[in-house]
């Protein structure tokens, strides 16, 4: 059987780009190479779905062609993503502006696409893994899976990237996009933990405090946030870290040195902050000084900072020399790491890079070089911040290629 459109990749993406272009009277089939559509997707906001942010526009996305961003967001901002899953029986509920899904389930996200797909006759073909995609002399697709081979009169590329391979996608989808003629920047692992220098880190394994990271490439900031650090057993990781994380991917892509400060109090500038930590620790000074650090920071990490500034725990703080009363204070702002890695794919919520945008009208989300071919979602060269923009791009991509693929069929 020919469909009107074929869609490779039941994911976020994917089954949007499905559901536009069925309600559209297209006949769509989708290709999903695992057994369940959408299967990353429970996995999203730790199973709760963040699925868009009430602030939305370009500023929160990271791409080498930003200039299509835009067009895509004006075509769906936040409150057309919430309107469109309300159709779908999804009530959304705002926790200081992140959006989920009332039920706090991703699972009733996940269902209710299919379900959607399934009421408009979406044929969904499961465990088909596309390993070649070509255009033929009349203007059709063809999608092949070893010897199984499906035809369509349109293409919607929406395989993800290689992040999290273990909940579907694998890259497959930038050989799939080469083959029909685009070109990719090598995706690297974004919205990831980060491997430190260094022999230490059992030391603070499980704390989690409270401050700001700023990632330095070569030597300059290239990126900075706040928030909750969880310092690991490998080096450092938390939401503020995956925000900067595709720096430090990019750059370590490139044999650029990476490192980070840590500061820990970072809404003190540092004089202020020195004379009033010295009053505090001053009026302590009938403990050691662990003890009197005790109601500031996390024990684990007065250890490792104490012991980088060479001062012993049992130490009064009038007792400590001055050079060393100073380093330990410039510590607690300034605690610098050399990144030797990233977690890898396995570890990361979405890739850096991808099919570029300049090779795509972001107005249709066709291709500029094959007419009939659409790419959307995390496949792009388009990576958003943590909070509900990477779901946001999909959703917002998919809607926008499924309903000019279901035009003018
Ligand atoms: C742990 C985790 C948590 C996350 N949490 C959030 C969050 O809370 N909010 C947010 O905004 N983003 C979150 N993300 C990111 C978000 O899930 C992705 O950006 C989004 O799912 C991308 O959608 P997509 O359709 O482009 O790709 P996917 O959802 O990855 O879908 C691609 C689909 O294509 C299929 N496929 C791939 N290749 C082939 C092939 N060759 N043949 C057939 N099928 C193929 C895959 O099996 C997959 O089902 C999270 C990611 C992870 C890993």
């Amino acid at each position: 059987m020919k469909y009107d459109l074929i869609v490779i990749g039941g994911g976020a993406s994917g089954m949007c780009s499905a559901i536009a272009a069925a309600r559209r009277g297209a006949s769509v089939c989708i290709l999903e190479q695992g057994k369940l559509p959408g299967r990353k997707l429970l996995a999203t906001g730790n199973g709760k779905c963040n699925y868009t942010n009430e602030l939305m526009d370009a500023s929160y996305f990271r791409s080498d062609d930003p200039a299509g961003i835009g067009a895509v967001l004006e075509q769906y901002p936040a409150p057309a993503i919430v309107a469109f899953f309300e159709e779908l029986g999804i009530r959304p509920m705002s926790r200081n502006g992140y959006l989920y899904p009332a039920s706090g389930q991703a699972s009733s996200v996940r269902k209710a696409l299919e379900m959607e797909c399934r009421y408009l006759k979406v044929a969904i073909r499961t465990e088909f893994r596309a390993e070649k995609a070509e255009k033929l002399p009349n203007g059709d697709f063809q999608v092949w899976s070893g010897d199984a081979c499906c035809r369509g009169r349109k293409l919607v590329l929406s395989c993800g990237s290689c992040a999290a391979p273990k909940t579907g996608s694998d890259g497959s989808g930038y050989s799939l996009a080469a083959q029909l003629g685009h070109s990719f920047i090598p995706p690297v692992p974004a919205l990831v933990q980060l491997e430190c220098a260094g022999k230490f880190f059992r030391n603070w394994s499980g704390v989690r405090v409270q401050g700001k990271v700023t990632l330095f490439t070569g030597g300059k900031a290239a990126g900075s946030d706040q928030g909750e650090l969880q310092l690991t057993e490998y080096g450092i990781s938390g939401i503020p870290v995956f925000q900067v994380s595709r720096y430090a991917s990019k750059a370590l892509a490139g044999h650029i040195p990476v490192a980070v400060g840590l500061n820990f109090f970072p809404e003190q500038n540092p004089r202020k902050f020195s004379e009033e930590m010295s009053r505090f620790l001053e009026k302590q000074s009938y403990k050691g000084i662990s003890d009197a650090l005790g109601g500031a920071l996390p024990e684990k990490l007065t250890a490792v900072l104490l012991g980088r500034a060479g001062i012993k725990p049992d130490w009064i703080w009038p007792s400590i020399p001055v050079s060393r009363q100073r380093m330990l204070l410039g510590l607690m702002q300034r605690f610098n790491l050399e990144v030797s890695g990233t977690k890898g794919f396995d570890s990361a919520q979405v890739c850096a890079g991808g099919v570029r945008l300049r090779e795509i009208c972001a107005n249709t989300m066709e291709s500029l070089l094959v007419p009939g071919l659409y790419l959307t979602g995390e496949l792009l060269d388009a990576d958003g911040l943590c909070g509900g923009y990477n779901l946001h791009w999909a959703w917002a991509t998919g809607l926008i290629a499924g309903k000019h693929a279901g035009e003018n069929l």
